[in-house]
């Protein structure tokens, strides 16, 4: 079979704390959308992460010391209840499985995760996120394939996946986020170091900014990189806090807009995808986005977009993609 596959467990419900917005309401919410289109979409539950896995990214101390934690909050925003090691295990098994499907030519492997991911740095969680579930996917993916693209449409910037990847070619994080705004990394000409000079590309955007700006940013910056790069496998750290209604971002994009960058990355690429559930807080409009998202990478109709593209976005991407210059054919 090659429909696409949705990686869900009911473990990802047990990461837990009553009136945080990270709630498990928000995939329920997704969750509840997707299963009527069984048919369209098989789903399948994940078995959890092996710790060689997690060490791939994360210190074995702070993997050892997630994995042994009870209630308690690790920083202002970032929480974990009883079920939050067992739920984070099996977020990141369910990213190692979903790349899995995608090198044996599923062409879309979705996991709808939580907690989150693209905060956690190597030794610390952060932002919600306890272990980088993408970061694992990639590491994992690079045992068969030699280049993987990342691409992380969330409202905030991936910081830990950055920090991961920023010494390495054969990882691309492209990452087009609010700026400035949380956790305050991103900027434009964060493109890397030593043998990954040329392989972070930021693209920040103001407040403010919807559809037609990142269409842009993607048809402008992500589409010709990609076209040169190649990728055998693209991971998408897919947040949906850029929606406009979403209480932690100021962007304007519209359920149909996230179809729209799902459509151009597909177009773009025939590489297999893997998307990881990030952010995405209203969970009135939560779950078309994911629908929407989904249907733009299965070829299906997702809606119209609003088109309108605003000067002060249109400044920035021409700035980043002055930078990205010195590395790409823009
Ligand atoms: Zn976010």
């Amino acid at each position: 079979m090659r429909i696409p596959c949705i990686l869900y467990s009911d473990d990802f419900l047990g990461h837990d704390l009553p009136g945080h917005v990270e709630s498990r309401e928000r995939l329920l919410a997704i969750m509840e959308r997707l299963r009527p289109m069984s048919g369209r979409l098989e789903f399948s539950e994940p078995p959890p992460a092996g710790i060689s896995d997690l060490e791939a990214v994360h210190q074995p101390w702070y993997v050892k010391s997630i994995l042994g934690h009870g209630r308690g909050r690790l920083d202002m925003d970032t929480y974990m209840s009883e079920g939050s090691a067992a739920a984070a295990m099996r977020a990141a098994g369910a990213a190692i499985e979903a790349v899995d499907l995608a090198l044996s030519g599923r062409s879309l492997s979705a996991g709808m995760v939580r907690p989150p991911g693209h905060h956690a740095l190597p030794a610390q969680a952060m932002g919600f996120c306890l272990f980088n579930n993408a970061a694992i996917a990639a590491m994992h993916a690079l045992k068969k394939a030699k280049k993987v693209l990342i691409v992380d449409w969330d409202v905030h910037h991936g910081n830990g996946t950055e920090l991961v990847f920023y010494g390495r070619p054969d990882v691309l994080y492209f990452s087009v986020h609010q700026y400035p705004h949380f956790p305050g990394t991103g900027a434009a000409d964060d493109t890397g170091t030593g043998e990954g000079e040329g392989y972070n590309v930021n693209v920040p955007l103001p407040a403010g900014s919807g559809d037609g700006d990142y269409v842009d940013a993607f048809q402008r910056i992500l589409l010709p990189i990609v076209g040169s790069y190649r990728p055998e496998l693209v991971i998408v750290s897919a947040g949906y806090d850029t929606h406009h209604a979403d209480p932690l971002g100021d962007m304007r994009m519209t359920a149909a807009g996230f179809g729209e960058l799902a459509s151009l990355l597909k177009s773009a690429c025939s590489a297999n995808v893997v998307l990881l559930l990030e952010g995405g807080y209203n969970i009135e409009h939560l779950p078309s986005c994911v629908e929407a998202s989904l249907l733009g990478f299965m070829g299906e109709d997702y809606g119209r977009i609003s088109g309108e593209r605003t000067a002060a976005a249109a400044e920035r991407i021409h700035e980043a993609a002055a930078i990205q210059k010195k590395y790409w054919r823009l």
